[in-house]
């Protein structure tokens, strides 16, 4: 039997973990090991993938991974998965210093003067990471529910102590990467050498959250355990010996809550101390002489011998390279450079160990960490009763995620939120914004005016810097507020069960479940879109995601598709206008199955992924992220945007012997539109003013149809047949994204894979409007 047969509500006992590489060893790291009693939450409403709970926390597979697990019904009397009920009557915490216990006079080794005390905030995703940063720094760190939301690492300075900088880095659940981005904190605690540690634990999941500090500590590297949520634990009648569990792991322990900024003072003060006098862990040997026989014990000993000189050379920690040397990492095997031999009995070693143990290298090695963990909770963890929160998320997810009720509760929340950033809230701020603008605009020009100002400098303030960046800067309200919808559906935890939901269909075109997000941003703005992808936990999903949101029609493209709609199908426009938005859609699906079979080999990664308790979002990390997207956007506006206006400007209102004109049919730019119009002449668009419009609308989709109002006059119809009309929709929805998504993407990825889609997008838009144009 596997874990795919269950039934809903059934548990089974793991006997056995299958698969190969990275996502069995994710696996082993999220706890699923033999032994463990799994049951079988729900389906998602497409039947694929599954949600279980493993050790009290939800943990959602696909259909076909969950069929690698080999489990057994649970036995009568089934080994308790609760923590038991130690004895965690309060007691004083032990201080820092001499009266502490991790500081004795004799052996004390302070850093030198004037050293920066550099911290790594390590912990598993969604434990409180950015919180605890943001309470740490007084940051604004983008904080949110959703796994993977903290891409880059951020730096900041602990208020009150000049000297020190904490680095938040990517959530990860043990050292031996998963994804690209777990790559980045591993390397960086291993590489950077920071002086001290913070590993967050994420108390009302404590078993889970130790098995990375388990690994920490093998770092040598000075440490403290900030076991945050204790809000959530206490509040549910669960507690913690925090005396106990410093003696058992050997590093202090301090309970805190990062969201009520309870106990960060003390962190702070221990995390100073262990750094600044370099206090290693007091204990790094997990491994039982007695567990199972001890072939684990033997082994690790056995190989810290074989390699002790190499991994001096190498720089990295002994014990921790010999843990991993013994679970097959590949990296720290080529890092030490052992010889023929060497490798040889490191081979013998391991054969042994999983001969003696009788479990293979991985599955002895994560059982060795969850067998101490297990000793440390069932000593020091009263575990809370079943939390308030996690009740509440349940019965919400019984409607969110429900078989029926999941998909159109999902397309109903997206409609609210474009129907309100759209047509009420975005578009109130919008248009205000926009006056305010205009009679900016006016009174200035009426200023250049009364001072007889330069007619070309009159120019290039009013026609160029004020209209260009004036009507992007007219979307900020427009970005802010999709930004607030989707900050709340995420910081809520929302975005994690769509994920979920939809895992199935992006399955089909190569990505998962997690791109829907920025896709279905992609319909309101592109800009937006690419900048949210950042919480894919892929690279290879990132990038792909990236290339396909410009395939989603933007609300920009709105005023072009209402023109022509006008123009020459009246009464149709309903009808057009979603054609025009499937349209995109299929040509995206398309080109994502291209891109799969092409940029893209592999698969996308593998939906081993937490679902998060449902939490309210903090009015404060709201209002951060949303200053933060504004600050972002507003820095674009201001660079790229400034500078492509001014150069539009120039090629409009200069001929090529640099005379100023009026009469924009001899600019520069009708010249290169000229040179293009050939190009356009198969699609029926062979005018030079359709050529300028276009152009114009790689500016801004919308100054297409106002160049084409001030170049055509009026006269449209009597320009464009119908058909010709239609190749035009057709080209405008598919070519290059405006310059504002040109740059963000630019941002993302570099220079090169901007300037490569914005071609592309303009060849497959010229092919599509070249098939309109034969078949009409
Ligand atoms: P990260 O993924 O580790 O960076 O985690 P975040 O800082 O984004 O936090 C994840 C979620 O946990 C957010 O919804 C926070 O509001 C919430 N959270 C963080 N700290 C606490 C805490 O001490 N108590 C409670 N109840 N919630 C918290
Ligand atoms: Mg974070």
């Amino acid at each position: 039997m596997t874990l795919s047969d269950l039934s809903i509500g059934e548990s089974a006992l793991v006997c056995k973990v299958g698969g190969n590489g990275e996502l069995r060893q994710h696996f082993l790291d999220m706890g699923i090991i033999p032994g463990t009693v799994i049951t079988k939450v729900k389906t998602a409403p497409m039947g694929d993938p599954i949600e279980y709970d493993v050790n009290g926390y939800e943990l959602t597979m696909r259909l076909e991974d969950a069929g690698k697990i080999d489990v057994e019904s649970v036995p009568a009397e089934s080994p308790s998965t609760s923590s038991g009920t130690a004895d965690t009557t309060k007691t004083a915490h032990p201080g820092l210093g001499e009266g502490g216990r991790f500081h004795t006079k004799d052996d004390e080794d302070p850093v030198p003067e004037g050293t920066t005390l550099t911290y790594a905030l390590v912990g598993n995703q969604n434990s409180g990471k950015t919180t605890l940063f943001n309470q740490l720094t007084g940051s604004n760190q983008h904080v949110g529910n959703f796994p993977g939301v903290t891409v880059d690492r951020k730096d900041g300075v602990i208020r009150g102590y000049a000297n020190t900088l904490v680095t938040d880095l990517p959530g990860i659940y043990s050292m031996s990467p998963y994804t690209s981005e777990e790559l980045i904190s591993r390397d960086f605690v291993l590489n950077e050498k920071p002086r001290g540690i913070i590993n967050i634990v994420d108390a009302t999941n404590i078993q889970r959250n130790l098995y990375l500090t388990m690994q920490l500590l093998e770092l040598n590297i000075p440490m403290v355990i900030a076991l945050n949520m204790m809000d959530e634990m206490t509040g549910n009648g669960g507690s913690v010996n925090v005396n106990k569990m410093e003696e058992l792991l050997g590093v202090p322990v301090i309970p805190i809550s990062a969201s009520k900024n309870q106990g960060v003072d003390e962190l702070i003060k221990h995390a100073v101390h262990v750094a600044y006098y370099q206090e290693k862990p007091l204990r790094q040997d997990f491994c039982d002489v007695n567990d199972s026989g001890g072939a684990v014990h033997r082994a690790i000993h056995a190989v810290i011998h074989l390699i002790h000189d190499h991994a001096e050379k190498a720089g990295i920690p002994v014990r921790f390279a010999a843990s991993k040397l013994l679970e097959g990492d590949k990296r720290i095997l080529y890092a030490l450079d052992l010889d023929v031999n060497e490798k040889e009995t490191l081979e013998h070693i391991t054969l042994q160990m999983e001969k003696e143990r009788g479990l293979d290298r991985s599955a002895a090695m994560a059982d060795m960490r969850y067998a101490y963990i297990k000793n440390v909770c069932t000593q020091t963890v009263k575990k809370p009763h079943e939390s308030k929160e996690r009740i509440r998320s349940q019965k919400i997810d019984k409607l969110l995620t429900g078989k029926y009720t999941g998909i159109p509760i999902f397309i109903a929340i997206m409609g609210l939120v474009f129907f309100l950033t759209f047509n009420v809230i975005g578009a109130f701020f919008q248009g205000l914004l926009e006056r305010g603008i205009d009679a900016l605009t006016a009174l200035v020009d009426t200023g250049l005016t009364t001072v007889n100002a330069n007619p070309v400098l009159h120019s290039l303030i009013i026609d160029g810097i004020f209209a260009g960046v004036g009507g992007v800067l007219s979307f900020l309200p427009i970005i802010v507020t999709l930004f607030l919808f989707l900050s709340l559906l995420e910081d809520s935890g929302y975005i994690a069960r769509v994920a979920f939901v939809m895992d199935t269909l992006l399955r089909k075109i190569g990505l998962s479940g997690r791109s829907i997000v920025p896709l279905l941003i992609g319909f309101g703005c592109t800009v937006p879109a690419v900048m949210s992808t950042r919480i894919l936990p892929s690279e290879r999903d990132r990038k792909m995601t990236i290339l396909l949101t410009p395939f989603m029609s933007c609300t920009a493209k709105l005023p072009i598709y209402a023109f022509f709609t006008a123009a020459f199908f009246p009464g149709r426009g309903g009808l057009i206008m979603t054609g025009l938005y499937f349209l995109g859609i299929i040509i995206g699906i398309l080109a994502s199955l291209l891109y799969r079979k092409t940029l893209f080999k592999g698969e996308p990664v593998p939906f081993v992924m937490e679902l998060p308790n449902y939490r309210l979002p903090s009015v404060k990390n709201t209002a951060q992220l949303l200053w933060e997207k504004a600050k972002d956007f507003l820095e674009r506006a201001f660079t790229v945007i400034f500078i492509a206006t001014i150069v539009i400007w120039f090629l409009q209102s200069f001929d090529l012997r640099l005379n100023y004109i009026h009469d924009s049919s001899k600019s520069i730019l009708a010249l290169i539109a000229g040179f293009l119009e050939p190009l356009f002449r198969p699609l029926g668009l062979g005018d030079w003013r359709i050529c300028t419009s276009l152009i114009s609308g790689v500016m801004a989709k919308e100054s297409v149809v106002s160049t084409m109002e001030i170049l055509f006059a009026g006269g449209i119809t009597t320009a464009l047949s119908a058909k010709a009309a239609a190749s035009m929709l057709v080209f405008s929805l598919l070519y290059s994204p405006c310059i504002a998504a040109i740059a963000s993407v630019k941002r993302e990825l570099g220079a090169r894979w901007a300037l490569g889609l914005a071609l592309w997008q303009c060849a497959i838009a010229w092919i599509c409007a070249l098939i309109v144009s034969l078949v009409l």
